[in-house]
């Protein structure tokens, strides 16, 4: 009988006890090769000694001191480090302990940051459909999944208004081409803009590269492009999650870096720690801190444990070793060869409409019927069994369902650290090929 529980109650997990580079290995002895990061956030693997050492030296010289006493050198040499590396104009950051905390500070700042600013009839949010921003209250309504949100709607803000995703797959007409697809979406968003008053939204919040709900979707080529001219003529904050997309993920530090557009608050969390401790940050423009600065001096939030001195040691330790190791150039090394490999694998496989994906972030989308995309019934629980069938082989995968309306269609993610090679690669896309073909088949 355990007395600890996780999200599925009615079933038993493996116990993990041992993790070495890309595997892990569970209280039997079995290992699994972890092509999933577990949900995007290893990425330097498992048991790394660098940021074992930060830790160990961490911890023998201080384990915590609060944020409403002290600052550390953890905190400060990793917010320098990461401000080295901002796109333009970011030079503050705010430590939390993980994703959802940090858009929840975004979402906050960023209404202070008006009433600071005497704007105080700015109460809107607008997200975007299949957005997912966290689990929090106030990130699961600027989210955007149906299913998440229903059992707690009636709680949720009320002030967050929804457009449509950039989902190329699903959301492009035969007769558009990209270009003319994304105009599109920036037009809905402007449409909703001018509806409730272009002066009483704060702020637009979207996933540079939707991760958890739809899979590894990259947007079209100008979209935020446009978003970010749209949000300026108006003076609303663009806020950008790449909490699952971004820190290297991608191929480039910031996936906003490849849209070419800067946010006024890029909310990063898996990738910086790397699962070595909980943190999560919220990255912000100057013109923001400047204005509370000069205005109350105070941000009116805080947390126990943000800025946790062994949370900002691992993270930072992290940080410099994808710098010092380069370890970008092996993502979009690696990240060319897994989109290869599984195109070869699933290009052609009747039940999977859709390979996609930038760097070490990839995926597939299962459909019923290639030529009409319908997807799979969801009582099949495909991306269930897929999940069970690839850890029956030894591997980790992230397979969920809901990327047509948050309950129909199945996609499975990919994002193994990146320290992966080619050879690791082959045997994950030969495993999944398996794990995918016997799911279809015990479920059909
Ligand atoms: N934002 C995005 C894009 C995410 O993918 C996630 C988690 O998957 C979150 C926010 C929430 O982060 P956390 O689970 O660390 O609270």
């Amino acid at each position: 009988m355990t007395h600890v529980f996780y999200r599925q109650l009615t079933r038993d997990y493996p116990s993990a006890v041992l993790g070495r580079g890309i595997t892990i290995r569970d209280a039997t002895g079995k290992e699994y090769i972890d092509a999933s990061g577990g949900a995007a956030v290893s990425c330097l693997g498992h048991s790394n000694p660098d940021v074992l050492a930060a830790l160990h030296a961490q911890i023998d010289k201080l384990d915590y001191a609060h944020t409403g006493f002290f600052t550390t050198p953890a905190a400060e040499e990793l917010a320098d480090e990461m401000i080295r590396h901002a796109p333009a104009g970011i030079g503050h950051v705010y430590f939390t302990s993980g994703g959802s905390e940090a858009v929840e500070a975004a979402l906050k700042l960023a209404r202070q940051y008006f009433v600071e600013r005497g704007e105080l009839q700015r109460q809107h949010f607008i997200g975007r459909l299949q957005g997912y921003h966290g689990n929090t209250l106030g990130a699961l309504s600027v989210g955007g999944n149906l299913w998440r949100r229903k059992p707690f709607a009636p709680i949720l803000l009320e002030n967050v208004h929804h457009v449509s995703p950039c989902y190329e797959y699903r959301g492009r007409r035969i007769d558009e081409t990209p270009q003319r697809y994304g105009e599109r979406l920036a037009q809905e968003l402007s449409n909703k803009i001018d509806e409730l008053g272009g002066g009483n939204v704060i702020a637009f919040i979207a996933e540079t590269m939707v991760g958890a709900t739809l899979g590894a979707v990259p947007a079209v080529p100008g979209y935020f492009k446009r978003v970010r001219e749209i949000c300026d003529r108006h003076g609303i904050l663009l806020i950008l999650d790449e909490v699952m997309c971004g820190m290297g993920r991608t191929g480039t530090l910031h996936a906003c870096e490849q849209e070419g557009v800067t946010p006024d608050l890029l909310v990063v969390a898996k990738g910086l720690g790397g699962g070595y401790a909980p943190i999560g940050a919220l990255m912000v423009q100057e013109k923001i801190v400047k204005t509370l600065t000069e205005g109350s001096g105070f941000f009116q939030h805080g947390h126990t444990y943000m800025g946790h001195p062994l949370a900002c040691a691992a993270a930072l330790a992290v940080q410099r070793v994808i710098q010092r190791d380069n370890l970008l150039t092996n993502v979009k090394a690696q990240g060319d060869h897994l989109l290869r490999r599984l195109g070869e694998r699933f290009g052609n496989h009747p039940f999977v409409g859709d390979v996609r994906g930038r760097g070490l972030f990839q995926a597939i989308e299962l459909v019923a019927d290639r030529g009409t995309k319908e997807p799979f019934d969801p009582a099949r629980k495909l991306n269930v069994r897929i999940k069970q069938e690839a850890m029956d082989r030894g591997l980790m995968v992230y397979p969920m369902g809901g990327t047509v309306d948050g309950v129909r269609g199945d996609h499975v993610l990919l994002a193994p650290p990146f320290i992966v090679d080619a050879a690791t690669i082959d045997t994950v896309v030969e495993r999944l090929g398996e794990a995918v073909d016997a799911a279809i088949a015990a479920t059909g």
